[in-house]
């Protein structure tokens, strides 16, 4: 391609709209163009970018025996609503894009395809003789993000490749899973990012087993727990860990002090002189489910750690059976004005004890009428503790559980940080990365296929529920992620295996024939030999030339300047800037040689 042909406009100014470094790295190179909120529009650079990447999804998946297809975008919501899913996806905060037709039907734009697939598993799959099946399809997928941001990190409409395996047991589909863990691992290698494989939660798609696929990248939107042994890494919505000990009790008695203004630990723990450790804080949640009924739980845990909401929402949705709801639709800190509306008085606010009545909840239909009680592990031993009193300004000290307060149910509800000692090994401590989620491979088992009655018929003549796995890969964030993870001040630079092109020829100046003449027959041997080559022609002075092909972050640059008088150009890598003069007739032969020593590492 021909620069002075194409529609290629370079920005020397950062963007306003960026806020990252990929981000404004893609806007200035002139990959993509904003068309409006978390949307935008691949240009013809990106869409190489993007078709290179394909194409080697493609081939890790095909080599797994997985089948291509390409299933429709528009969904009945008569499928979502089989799923139980319907609700979930397009109310509150659901980020379904959902709209009514001319038949007045109601439909979705697929934000992801389980609904779909297991529909059409259910009418084409009869026997086990048919099983197991691997489908895919690398296509757009829409979702009303509630912050769309970072370009193509977080879009409205973005690429995913997507897969949905269909199998007769849990065996099978862990043989699947695992294949397809390293289909991942080999696609993220040949595409040249550092990633890393981590435990993660599994979140509204539901199901047991998953781990996610991060990018390491310090503008990451997930924070990944592992330590340094290499055994342990997951997700911080995930992960699991001992807390530090806590420091006994400085207190013998039980007692009611005065505690003026200590809503919070750290002022409560400077005004009694104590531990965070000795103290039980109790967080107020309120939750809605998908049958309007709101439910206030109340969580019991150690002063100095934090709630890990995830975990508290799975286990909502675990408790959704017994408040006759389905799908969890929100799970809120109530403010003032929230409060006001199922409160009979104002609550003692960072004063509140495990105890707090039910009769703070007002009689209601839509709310249930005592609080859900859960308590996390970090605080089931702790002995003569320190916690609110139900009255503002006065706190409890030397309380106990089976004396002063009851001990609720206990459920790890607690957020694992950085410096915690690991379970596997406790000399090992917890470190922290931030981490771009490129990939996500699910273990379902049969939540999907048992909703929506697709079954299969064994050997022994039994109609059992298909049991089934779901893989996707970001294939557009993974474009914006190897930016994010390989820049310099002057520009992106791509890995080579999915650089828009693999070398770029620049004439320094067109109104020089030798220089012309020469980069013409570089450009078109080059391409004759399947490197995929522009050509710089355009009637910029040399400099600006330079620092687009900087900024654009081609691997290899061949500069037809000076020493063409000595049959020679300059070559420059573009990842280390290092340039040597190459003989002219050794330009084809080196770059091809380089270029499959990087394909092949
Ligand atoms: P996230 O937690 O980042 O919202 P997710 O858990 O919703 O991701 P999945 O439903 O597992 O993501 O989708 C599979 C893959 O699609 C993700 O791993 C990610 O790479 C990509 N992806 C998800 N949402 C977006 C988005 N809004 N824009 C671009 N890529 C996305
Ligand atoms: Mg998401």
């Amino acid at each position: 391609m021909r620069l002075s042909q194409m529609l290629f406009v370079t920005l020397r100014e950062d963007p306003a709209e960026a806020e990252i470094p990929s981000h404004k790295l893609l806007l200035r190179a002139g990959y993509i163009r904003r068309v409006g909120s978390g949307l935008y529009a691949y240009l013809p650079l990106m869409w190489r970018v993007l078709q290179k990447i394909s194409q080697i999804v493609r081939e890790e998946m095909n080599a797994t025996g997985a089948q291509e297809c390409l299933l429709t975008q528009l969904q009945p919501s008569e499928l979502w609503k089989e799923s139980g899913r319907w609700d979930t996806y397009t109310k509150a905060e659901g980020i379904m894009f959902a709209l009514t037709d001319r038949q007045n039907r109601e439909v979705g734009l697929g934000p992801t395809h389980e609904e779909v697939i297991t529909a059409i598993a259910r009418d084409m799959i009869r026997s086990y003789r048919q099983l197991p099946q691997n489908l895919y399809q690398i296509q757009t997928k829409f979702r009303d993000e509630i912050r769309p941001r970072f370009g193509l990190m977080r879009g409205r409409e973005f690429i995913m490749k997507d897969a949905y395996s269909f199998h007769t047991d849990e065996t099978s589909l862990k043989q699947t899973y695992q294949e397809m863990h390293d289909a991942y691992t080999r696609i993220l290698k040949r595409c040249g990012l550092a990633f890393r494989a981590v435990d993660a939660d599994s979140g509204a798609i539901g199901g047991s087993g998953s781990q996610e696929f991060m990018v390491l990248a310090a503008a990451g939107e997930d924070e990944v727990l592992y330590t340094e042994d290499g055994k342990y890494a997951a997700n911080v919505e995930k992960a699991t860990s001992l807390p530090l000990d806590a420091e006994p009790s400085t207190f013998t008695q039980y007692e009611k002090l005065e505690t003026p203004g200590t809503a919070t630990i750290a002022t409560l723990c400077d005004f009694l002189k104590c531990s965070a450790t000795q103290i039980v804080k109790n967080v107020l949640y309120q939750a809605v489910y998908d049958n309007g009924t709101t439910v206030l739980v109340l969580v019991n845990i150690r002063g100095d750690q934090d709630v890990n909401e995830v975990k508290l929402q799975n286990e909502l949705m675990r408790q959704a059976g017994q408040y006759g709801g389905k799908a969890l639709l929100s799970l809120t800190v109530p403010d003032a004005e929230a409060q006001q509306k199922w409160a009979t008085q104002p609550l003692p606010l960072g004063y509140i004890s495990p105890g707090l009545a039910d009769t703070y909840i007002q009689s209601s239909k839509s709310l249930a009428p005592k609080f859900l009680r859960l308590a996390d592990p970090t605080v089931t031993n702790l002995q003569n503790f320190v916690t609110g009193s139900d009255g503002s300004g006065y706190h409890v000290v030397g309380a106990n559980w089976g004396k002063e307060f009851e001990l609720p149910p206990v459920v790890d509800l607690r957020k694992a940080t950085a410096g915690d000692r690991a379970l596997h090994d406790p000399s090992q401590t917890l470190k922290t990365a931030r981490g771009i989620e490129i990939g996500h491979i699910f273990q379902l088992g049969t939540k999907y296929s048992e909703a929506m009655n697709a079954t299969f018929t064994n050997e022994q003549g039994e109609e059992l529920p298909l049991v089934m796995g779901c893989y996707g890969i970001g294939v557009s964030r993974l474009a914006q992620a190897a930016v994010e993870q390989s820049y310099d001040k002057d520009g992106i630079i791509f890995p080579v295996a999915i650089a828009p092109y693999q070398a770029i020829v620049v004439i320094p100046d067109i109104s020089k024939a030798d220089q012309v003449e020469a980069a013409e027959k570089l450009y078109a041997e080059l391409n004759q030999a399947g490197i995929e080559t522009l050509l710089d022609d355009r009637s910029e002075r040399a400099g600006v030339k330079f620092k687009d092909a900087e900024l654009v972050g081609i691997p290899f640059r061949i500069v037809t300047g000076r020493s063409l008088q000595q049959g020679k150009v300059e070559v420059v890598k573009r990842a280390d800037r290092e340039s040597q003069e190459m003989a002219i007739e050794s330009v084809v032969p080196t770059l091809k040689q380089w270029i499959a020593e990087v394909l092949a590492s």
